[in-house]
């Protein structure tokens, strides 16, 4: 079957596809051959308003739905996506460049999965009952918040959309998502499958724009909540315009992550970590440890295997399932990882693997390790998003976690060790929102993600999430007489 990546129409509103040529046009292009594959519209402010009325209207009549219904529409969603696990696959590599080998297993399973979580806890949610003195008591009412604003980046398109829908949706809100325009494709399948799955019209809708149609969202009366996955620059920016009239906020942020590796590790798992938490869709993932912290009496065995593990890469084209590594996901992204990587040569870093862009077509940057990194260089201060590894020496455990603790992010971080009591040592005192133990970004629904310091606020999955898609009513029942002093 031959996958059309061309969109019905740019928008999803209301239950259907809608276009407004009017709408600034924005090219899709694939980053493995720079050719545009579909054009779109930016919303205009028509199709903005029309989401808004459509969310807000939908959502009134959606809060009405039992938990146990609105569960059972996310649990058949999650059922279609994994029926169509292999088309939405070879979109999301259409619209990110990530190779099919990864998408397969990564982005509409995720999306999947997020689905069939919160569809499997949405009859769970219940608020409480409080006994008081003299027979008096209370209850809580678990509401949804409203209308809820989804605004996503470019490298996760469909697993954003269903981490940011799913909890929303099971609670009781309607959301409007906003994709990044460098990856608006999958975003609206998410909004087609889950009306097939007999959502109502409106409570999922999907517009395009840039960070414009992002603001005129957030700027909104008629919008309760902002949920954003994106940068740290971008983050204060939509925090700064939400708090204007004090909305709900999650900011899913950048990171700088430390990963570090005690002489007593597993090597190859320890390597199969470094490379898992840097190279995976060509290093462009929120969550990398890219602060590879390696004791140094291992360091040379540990950069011999990494060289060696770099051998078995496959660049090639992204749909072929044999490719285990695709492009960076556009022409300016390519530039900016190049530019550090120049930046990483000038301030004296060593170049042990890569550092160029692939010789062919699309926006291939190869897998690139610095060593002898230090802490003050600028590729181990700032995120790169992009395929650079950058491998820093430390001698004691103290040292290690001052320094690794020395950033603004505080997004995840990992430590590799068969000393258990000492890697939980370590994680207890890491400024870090998502940790791993001998292991490196996994990201099952069932745990909470999601960054301290710079790098968020608030969490996606798991049941900590509801607390990011709900308010608390609480109701004071008295059951006798009110005493009163007139
Ligand atoms: P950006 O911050 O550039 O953009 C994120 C989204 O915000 C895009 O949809 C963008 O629109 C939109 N936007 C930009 N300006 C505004 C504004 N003023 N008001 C409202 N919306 C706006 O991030 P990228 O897309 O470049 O993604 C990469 C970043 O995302 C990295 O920093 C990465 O670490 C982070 N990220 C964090 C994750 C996490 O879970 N913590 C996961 C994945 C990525 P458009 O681009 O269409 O113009």
């Amino acid at each position: 079957m031959t996958i059309n990546p061309n969109p019905t129409a740019s928008h999803f509103v209301n239950g259907t596809y809608i276009d407004d040529t009017d709408g600034q046009p924005i090219e899709v292009i694939y980053p493995s051959t720079e050719a545009c594959i579909a054009t779109i519209n930016a919303a205009t402010s028509e199709v903005i308003e029309r989401a808004l009325v459509s969310a807000a209207a939908a959502q009134a009549e959606w809060a009405q739905w039992s938990g146990t219904e609105r569960g059972r529409v996310l649990r058949r969603a999650a059922e279609i996506m994994r029926e169509r696990n292999h088309e939405l696959s070879v979109l999301e590599t259409f619209d990110t460049g990530k190779p099919y080998q990864e998408t397969s297993v990564a982005d509409a399973t995720s999306g999947a999965d997020a689905l069939e979580y919160f569809g499997g806890i949405a009859a769970t949610l219940t608020g409480e009952h409080i006994q008081l003195a003299d027979g008096n008591w209370a209850y809580t009412r678990r509401e949804p918040l409203g209308v809820c604003a989804g605004i996503g980046a470019w490298n996760y398109p469909t697993q954003i959309a269903c981490w940011k829908a799913a909890p929303a949706l099971a609670c009781g809100n309607s959301m409007i998502f906003k994709p990044s325009q460098t990856t608006p494709l999958c975003a609206l399948k998410v909004a087609e499958i889950l009306c097939e799955a007999g959502l109502p019209r409106g409570v999922f809708n999907v517009i395009q724009g840039h960070g414009d149609v992002g603001e005129a969202l957030i700027l909104d009366p008629r919008v309760d909540k902002v949920s954003l996955t994106g940068s740290v620059p971008t983050g204060s920016k939509v925090y700064a315009a939400a708090a204007a009239s004090l909305k709900h906020v999650t900011m899913e942020l950048g990171g700088k992550s430390p990963l570090i590796i005690f002489g007593d590790a597993d090597i190859e798992n320890a390597v199969s970590g470094a490379i898992m938490g840097n190279f995976y869709s060509s290093g462009q993932v929120c969550s990398n440890g890219t602060r590879v912290f390696v004791e140094r009496k291992i360091k040379d065995i540990f950069l011999k295997r990494l060289q060696e593990r770099l051998t078995s890469v496959v660049v090639g084209d992204p749909q072929d399932p044999l490719t285990n590594y695709g492009p960076l996901v556009s022409g300016q992204q390519l530039a900016i990882v190049q530019d550090f990587v120049r930046k990483g040569i000038d301030e004296g870093a060593r170049l042990v693997a890569g550092g160029s862009r692939c010789q062919r077509e699309g926006f291939f940057m190869q897998p690139t390790v610095f060593a002898d990194v230090t802490d003050d260089m600028t590729i181990a201060r700032e995120e790169i998003f992009g395929p650079v590894m950058s491998v820093l020496d430390f001698e004691t455990e103290e040292e290690v976690l001052e320094r690794a603790n020395r950033t603004e992010f505080g997004l995840a971080a990992g430590v590799f060790t068969r000393d258990l009591a000492r890697a939980h040592r370590i994680i207890a005192q890491i400024e870090a929102g998502t940790c791993f133990i001998n292991s490196y970004n996994d990201a099952p629904v069932e745990v909470p993600f999601g960054g301290m310091k710079l790098s968020g606020v608030g969490r996606e999955n798991a049941r900590a999430a509801i607390e990011h898609y709900s308010q608390l009513k609480s109701v004071f029942v008295r059951m006798g007489d009110l005493p009163s002093p007139f």
